[in-house]
């Protein structure tokens, strides 16, 4: 049996905290929690303060987010304690061959200001959790809890299953803090040259390279 098909077979069934607490148990000092402090990831981030507070979150600096969300970010520590927070950033040759990418070629812009400072930033980490759900569909309709990426980390993703209004019971619930966007029409908050305000009924990550064949950035790269 896998390492996958044996993660699968004990916690398939949880969802939410009780996977995460069950992940945290499972992987002692080898879990992070990879955040982009967006939308609706403060969901996720308060059930980490409700496991631990002190667990590692890998927050992706690619030089190009809003203000907005670097204020939200620090508002979001504060109110729930988090103290493993750690900023990833690219390396300044990255930055360099990065610069205005992002129009010309939105995938190797992902790749510099992204995948490879997370690829670092992961290492010594045998399992990730995200935040990514069912519902923002984009490629997301068939995530499992636990998945595996190709290069080997067990990806756990303790909202695969959350409906939209579950997300929002939970705002309202554990009276958490909205992005300052979001009220602006943003839904889905990445880099700001690659997000952009959409309309209501309009899939939730509409906004993310809007106008193009993009969907993901690549660093959820799973092989199930
Ligand atoms: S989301 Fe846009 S700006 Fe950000 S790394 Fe990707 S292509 Fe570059």
């Amino acid at each position: 049996m896998s390492e996958l098909e044996r993660l699968r077979t004990l916690y398939g069934q949880l969802d939410g905290k009780e996977l995460l607490a069950a992940m945290a148990a499972e992987f002692p000092g080898s879990l992070a929690i990879t955040s982009s402090f967006g939308a609706e990831a403060v969901v996720l981030l308060d059930l980490v303060a409700q496991v631990d507070k002190s667990l590692p979150v890998l927050f992706l600096d690619t030089n190009e987010l809003f203000d907005e969300t670097i204020a939200y970010r620090d508002e979001v520590i504060a109110k729930l304690g988090l103290t493993g927070v750690r900023v990833v950033r690219p390396t300044k040759e990255e930055l360099a061959a990065a610069e205005d990418l992002w129009r010309s070629d939105p995938d190797q812009c992902c790749h510099l200001r992204k995948v490879l400072p997370l690829e670092r930033a992961q290492a010594g980490f045998k399992a990730l959790v995200d935040g990514r759900k069912r519902f923002h569909g984009g490629g997301r309709e068939d995530i499992s809890t636990i998945e595996q990426s190709v290069d080997g980390v067990i990806k756990i993703s303790p909202l695969a299953s959350w409906s939209q209004e579950r997300i929002e019971a939970a705002f309202t619930e554990r009276n958490l803090p909205r992005h300052p966007l979001v009220a602006q029409g943003y839904r889905s908050i990445g880099c700001w040259p690659c997000s952009s305000p959409t309309k209501a009924g309009d899939p939730i990550r509409a906004g993310r390279w809007a106008g193009g064949a993009k969907t993901e950035c690549g660093i959820h790269r799973t092989s199930k």
